[in-house]
C-alpha cells in the first residue's frame, strides 16, 4: 500500500491545476466511498465535478469579457408572447451552428418586442459552446471607431472588434449615423467577413439601410456580406414592456400599441 502524504496529493493537484479536485478532496473522496466507486468510476467522478467546475469558471470570465448590458436567458423568454417567431429557428441558433459556420443574424423589429433580449441571450449561448463573443451597441461601436479613426488608431480598433468569434452590435438605426460611419462599418464587415459572425438588432428593416448609413451605395455593399449567410429573424408585434403596462392596467387599448416606428414596416 502506497502511504499517501496528504500535503504531497495537494501540491500534485496545485501543479495540475485540479483546482475542483484540491477545494473539495474530502467530500468528494467521501461521497467516492459512500457510493462504493470502483477506480475507475472514482476517476469519472472527480474528473467530472473538475470539469463542471471549468466550464463554469469559462462561461463566468466568457460573460464578463461580452460586456452584456443585462442578463437575459433564453428560457426567460416568453414565446408565447410573441407569436411572429417560431421558437424552433431560435432553438436551432441556440445550438451555435451558425456561429460555427461564420454566419449572420439579423434580428429585425419595433422597439420591445425583445431584439435585446434574444441578442444577449443567444449570446450566453456562443458562450456556452466556447465561443468569445463581444456586445456593443451601434452608436458605442461607431464612436469608437470614429475616434480611432481621427487619432490614426482604426487598425488597432479593427483588430479588437475583428477578433472575438461573435460580435453583436445592437440598436442600428436607433440614432442616426455620422458621416463616415457607413465607411468604418464596411471596413469592419469586410474584415469578419466569413471570419466571425456578426448578429446585429434593428429597428429599421433593411431595405432602409440606405438612409440609415447615410449612404446608399456602401449600405449596399454592407448588406451584401452581412446577408450573404445569414438568417434573418423578423420580429413583429407589440412592444412586450406596454404589454406588461397594459396588463398591469396601467394602458388600456390597442391605440396604446401603436408605438411609431421609424418606417413603419414591421
Ligand atoms: P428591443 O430590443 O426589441 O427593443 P428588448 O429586448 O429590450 O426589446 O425588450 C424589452 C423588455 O421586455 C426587456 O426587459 C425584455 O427582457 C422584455 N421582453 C421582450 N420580449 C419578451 C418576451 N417575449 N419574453 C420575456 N421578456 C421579454
Ligand atoms: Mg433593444
Amino acid at each position: 500500500m502506497v502511504k499517501v502524504d496528504h500535503d504531497r496529493l495537494l501540491q500534485m493537484l496545485t501543479r495540475l491545476q485540479l483546482i475542483a479536485i484540491r477545494e473539495q478532496l474530502d467530500s468528494l473522496l467521501d461521497e467516492v466511498a459512500r457510493r462504493d466507486f470502483n477506480f475507475r468510476e472514482a476517476l469519472a467522478f472527480l474528473c467530472e465535478a473538475e470539469v463542471a467546475y471549468k466550464d463554469q469558471r469559462r462561461i463566468r470570465m466568457g460573460t464578463s469579457i461580452a460586456k452584456f448590458p443585462f442578463v437575459r436567458t433564453l428560457d426567460g423568454f416568453d414565446f408565447e408572447a410573441q407569436p411572429s417567431l417560431d421558437p424552433k429557428q431560435i432553438r436551432e441558433l441556440a445550438t451555435c451552428r451558425w456561429v460555427a459556420n461564420g454566419d449572420s443574424v439579423l434580428l429585425l423589429g419595433p422597439p420591445g418586442v425583445g431584439k435585446s433580449h434574444l441578442a444577449v441571450a443567444l449570446g450566453r449561448e456562443a458562450i456556452r459552446c466556447g465561443y468569445s463573443t463581444l456586445f456593443i451597441t451601434a452608436t458605442a461601436l461607431m464612436t469608437s471607431l470614429s475616434k480611432a479613426h481621427l487619432d490614426g488608431k482604426l487598425e488597432e480598433r479593427l483588430m479588437h472588434f475583428g477578433k472575438p468569434k461573435l460580435l453583436i452590435i445592437d440598436e442600428i438605426g436607433y440614432l442616426p449615423f455620422e458621416t463616415n460611419a457607413a465607411h468604418l462599418f464596411f471596413q469592419l464587415a469586410s474584415r469578419r467577413y466569413e471570419r466571425g459572425s456578426l448578429l446585429l438588432t434593428s429597428n429599421r428593416s433593411v431595405g432602409e439601410w440606405g438612409e440609415v448609413f447615410g449612404d446608399p451605395v456602401v449600405a449596399t455593399a454592407i448588406l451584401d456580406r452581412v446577408l450573404h449567410h445569414s438568417h434573418v429573424v423578423t420580429i413583429r408585434g407589440e412592444s412586450y414592456r406596454l404589454r406588461e403596462k397594459r396588463r398591469s392596467g396601467l394602458l388600456q387599448t390597442a391605440h396604446q400599441t401603436s408605438t411609431p416606428t421609424p418606417g413603419g414596416q414591421f
